[in-house]
């Protein structure tokens, strides 16, 4: 786990003073709009977003909605981020979580500064290659990255206390059900494109799972495949 002292985490380093008042401003919109954890605050506090997108776009990083970060695909919103991952932590303190869309790496890094180990996969090459450069480039070291369809989920790490998708199947795919521990949960945005969709927590029991609905929310689709 990356700690969250603020002179321990490297990229806090040099950040200028308006930086950082964007993101307190930032976090009490995120309180404002019910966002309560402690451990996610802060680390949204700290984590620069703006570093997770093109230069040109990185005055627009820290406002309430999503951006484009190439390949057709977007950052999600910091309230989509700081909901998804306030619910994995309300549910229990895991200590692996596997990450199914990578993207920017946005999500992965406030991940890996709340949780031991994180596991990411994207599918598309030329995204998961950058995204691995600049989380390392951040020395995000508790991160284990696989380009591949996310819909099989990874196999040599299960099972996974947490898994986290942050693109949108019309149905929960099977093979994540089958790496969740008993006990454990999984966060899922789950919907048509174009339609609303429903983000869920599906926690797995002995018997099946529990659905509890979260939010509607509106993700790019989790394709099938890859792409070089
Ligand atoms: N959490 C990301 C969100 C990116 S958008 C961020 O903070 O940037 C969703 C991402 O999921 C995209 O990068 C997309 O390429 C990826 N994706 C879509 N289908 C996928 C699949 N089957 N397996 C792995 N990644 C997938």
């Amino acid at each position: 786990m990356v700690t969250n002292d603020r002179q321990q985490v490297p990229f806090q380093r040099g950040a200028s003073q308006a930086l950082q008042q964007i993101r307190e401003q930032m976090v009490e919109r995120l309180q404002a709009q019910g966002i309560r954890h402690p451990k996610v605050l802060d680390t949204m506090r700290t984590v620069p977003r703006h570093l997770f997108m093109d230069e040109a776009l990185s005055s627009h990083a820290y406002a309430d909605h999503a951006l484009p970060i190439g390949h057709g695909q977007t950052i999600s919103q910091p309230y989509i981020v700081a909901r998804m991952t306030e619910a994995l932590l309300n549910h229990s303190q895991p200590r692996k979580v596997l990450e199914i869309g990578t993207g920017c790496g946005y999500q992965t890094a406030i991940l890996a500064h709340l949780v031991e180990q994180v596991y990411t996969i994207e599918r598309i090459q030329k995204l998961a290659q950058k995204t691995h450069q600049r989380l390392e480039a951040l020395s995000l070291n508790n991160v284990e990255y696989a380009y591949g369809d996310g819909h099989l989920g990874w196999q040599a790490y299960a099972p996974y206390q947490a898994i986290i998708v942050t693109a949108a199947p019309d149905k929960i795919p099977e093979m994540l059900l089958g790496q969740l521990l008993v006990g454990g949960c999984l966060i899922i945005p789950v919907g048509e494109q174009r339609s609303v969709q429903t983000l869920l927590k599906v926690v797995k029991t002995c018997g099946g799972y529990d659905k509890i609905h979260l939010d509607n929310v509106s993700f790019v689709p989790l394709c099938e495949g890859t792409v070089d």
